[in-house]
């Protein structure tokens, strides 16, 4: 079975130190951080690794409030363009 948390690390001018925790979410390992210049790494299966797009999205979500919306989809989101470049009107 996977398994899989988080920790907050802190680059040390030298060398990446991490709390000691096994933080279930992003979030919850953010909360960790004490430094600026903190960040979260996700441990997978015993394996440090980068946090994947969905991971990277909670971390800016709890680090700096930013809630990334989804692209707009074509039907609802998009309104054409002006009618100034109407072919028939040039
Ligand atoms: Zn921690």
């Amino acid at each position: 079975m996977p398994s899989l948390h988080y920790f907050a690390a802190f680059s040390d001018s030298r060398c990446i130190e991490g709390c000691d925790h096994e933080h279930a979410t992003v979030a919850s390992a953010v909360a960790c951080i004490s430094t600026a210049g903190g960040y979260v790494i996700a441990v997978e299966n015993g394996q440090n690794r980068e946090l994947n797009t969905e991971e990277e999205r909670q971390f800016q979500s709890a680090m700096f409030g930013i809630e990334t919306s989804p692209r707009p989809s074509l039907s609802t989101g998009w309104v054409g363009w002006p009618n100034l470049l109407d072919p028939d009107e040039v």
